[in-house]
């Protein structure tokens, strides 16, 4: 159940609506985004609290949803929605590329990085501070030193910048430092961690976990939403499988599946789910083929430096011949990139 309010309700009719729902006992969120009010409900209402709330003068709607996620749903909202990050559209008639190393390594790698990866359509970075390792003797990033290269570095390449972000502890200092923040397969339930971006005013890429179902997925962007930021952008990454060819195995039906259940818009990052380099171009023909609005690539100024994740990593030259196919793809499905 969603209960849209009007634009102009004042903050005292938000608050009677509170009470009420706090007498009920019913368990509720209210998200506040720039347009409007929001307030989710789990529950299905009596009839009684029904006529209660039409009662009240600052609701202007209330929609029963199906799905256990309310304002990702199509119910909700019925248009794609497009996110605007700088000069730069994420969903409708878009192709985003967001390319970059796994990790922040130097400012001059990022700037090396970044440069080459302008010529081919690149207009977002992705590089990662804060790095989830599977052995905790691994390197685990650069961490708020890493950050502060990333935004040093941005002054001199000039584009929109993306990370990583682990910590509900580190969501405020990491959004002040980027223009996108990104949540990991790791923590995609990490529900502290949702609701802390949740309270961020900056476009959050959500990334599959690799044993989560689409729903729970949506479950997740939902946490977000209903926390007060709708700027979700969803990021199929490859499911755990029996198959060892792959480090896992892209989902590419998942894509067209939220296409049916969401208007959020979904990108796919074909590195890690490949975990090697080689088919990565053929992943990211076919991501875009099935309607992703962006791909998530990694790519190394010298790959087999990578710090991380060096077997998936392509060169920036590999990157530009992926980037000029992908362009007649996004084309033939009447898009642009
Ligand atoms: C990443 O994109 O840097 C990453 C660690 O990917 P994932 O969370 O999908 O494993
Ligand atoms: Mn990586």
């Amino acid at each position: 159940m969603l209960i849209n309010l009007k634009k102009n309700a004042s903050s005292s009719e938000v608050s009677e609506l509170r009470e009420l729902l706090d007498q009920a006992g019913l368990r509720h969120c209210i998200s506040r985004s720039e347009e409007n009010v929001v307030v989710g409900i789990e529950n299905n209402l009596p009839e009684t609290m029904m006529k209660e709330l039409q009662s009240l003068s600052a609701i202007e709607k209330l929609t029963q949803t199906s799905t256990p996620f309310k304002m990702a749903s199509l119910s909700f909202k019925s248009e794609p929605t497009v996110i605007q990050v700088g000069d730069v559209l994420i969903g409708g008639s878009h192709v985003a590329l967001i390319a970059g190393p796994c990790a922040i390594e130097s400012e001059e790698q990022l700037v090396e990085c970044a440069e080459e990866l302008k010529d081919s359509g690149v207009k977002i970075l992705r590089a990662s501070a804060f790095k989830p390792r599977t052995s905790p003797y691994s390197w685990q990033g650069m961490g708020l030193e890493g950050l502060k290269m990333h935004k040093r570095a941005q002054e001199k390449h000039g584009l929109l910048i993306e990370s990583e972000v682990m910590d509900p502890r580190d969501v405020a200092v990491t959004a002040e430092h980027v223009d996108i923040l990104r949540i990991g397969a790791r923590n995609m339930q990490n529900f502290d961690l949702l609701k802390e971006v949740g309270k961020a005013n900056k476009p959050v890429i959500l990334k599959r976990g690799m044993s989560a179902t689409i729903e729970e997925w949506l479950m997740s962007a939902e946490y977000i939403m209903a926390h007060g930021n709708h700027q979700v952008i969803l990021c199929e990454r490859g499911i755990r499988t029996f198959e060892k060819a792959t480090r896992s195995t892209l989902d590419l039906s998942s894509v067209a599946i939220l296409r049916t259940l969401t208007h959020l818009p979904v990108i796919v990052d074909p590195s890690h789910a490949a975990g090697r380099g080689d088919i990565i171009p053929a992943l990211s023909k076919a991501a875009v083929a099935v309607g992703a609005d962006g791909l998530l690539i990694e790519v190394h100024p010298q790959p087999k430096q990578s710090r991380c994740d060096a077997r998936q990593a392509l060169s920036p030259d590999e990157f530009e011949n992926l980037s000029e196919e992908v362009k007649v793809i996004a084309k033939v499905t009447g898009r642009q990139v």
